[in-house]
């Protein structure tokens, strides 16, 4: 087998959102009713020489309209690590949610990478569904399609390779059609779960999150994340969750609650 290049991942964040556990799962401990919040990220892999982002977040706009606390222009966080946005040529787009998709055109020259059943979904009957659509915002949905005619999407169906030590896997659950990224890395195999789990918690407790499409694809996802890391926790990256900033270090220094280095 041929050695596989090795990519430095990052997790950049961006905004916060202070609510309580019952928000975090179905099914939880009703006696659990404390505060757990949420961060938002996007992140970055960092090959030799080719860079790769997954998802773009949201503006400060879109934070007010949905009561978050946005923080900073994720693209701040990719300069600060020495990631020039206008150069970008490849973002992976999660899903098409309202935190994963805005910012309209941060990266002019990228080409955009989703599942099939994702544009499906969102362009399709299930948005009739208020409770189904609430996590998409139109105008986002809207820029999508255009990068579609600019012919700047690349569709992906089930599992596949954007490069050597980068795949994509489809998980479903959360959204019919979100993806996750798989990256070789110094540490072996590490997954960028995206909202495949939203939390550590959600794994560990087996508990899906609220927000979702199909329960059992989304218990299901969470196992295949796990056997995507070769069973080890520690290298699954979930969307949401504070604890990645403090379980990893900060990218450089004055970086801490910035950017933090995952590989
Ligand atoms: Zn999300």
């Amino acid at each position: 087998m041929t050695e596989l290049p090795t990519y430095e991942l990052y997790a950049i964040k961006y905004a916060h959102h202070d609510r309580r556990a019952p928000e975090n799962f179905i099914g939880g401990d009703p006696h659990e009713t404390g505060p757990m919040p949420l961060d938002y990220f996007v992140w970055a892999i960092v090959g030799k020489d080719r860079v790769f982002v997954l998802d773009t977040g949201f503006d400060a706009d879109a934070g007010k309209k949905r009561g978050r606390q946005h923080i900073r222009d994720p693209r701040d966080g990719l300069n600060a690590i020495g990631i020039d946005p206008l150069a970008v040529e490849d973002v992976v787009i999660s899903h098409m949610h309202y935190d994963h998709i805005g910012n309209h055109e941060p990266f002019p020259k990228a080409r955009y990478h989703l599942q099939d059943s994702e544009m499906a979904y969102a362009t399709g009957r299930h948005m009739l569904h208020d409770a189904l659509r609430h996590s998409y915002e139109e105008a986002d949905v809207l820029q999508m399609v255009r990068r579609l005619y600019a012919k700047r999407l690349v569709f992906h169906n089930g599992m596949d390779s954007l490069a050597p030590g980068i795949e994509l896997h489809h998980i479903g659950g959360h959204t019919m059609g979100l993806q996750c990224v798989r990256v070789w890395t110094r540490k072996g195999w590490m997954v960028l779960a995206a909202d495949a789990a939203h939390l550590y918690a959600n794994i560990e407790r087996a508990l899906p999150f609220p927000v979702v499409y199909n329960i059992a694809d989304m218990l299901a996802g969470h196992q295949t994340l796990l056997r995507l890391a070769d069973g080890d926790i520690s290298r699954v990256i979930p969307g949401h969750d504070p604890v990645v900033m403090e379980r990893f270090p900060a990218a450089r220094v004055g970086l801490d609650g910035i950017v933090v280095r995952l590989d």
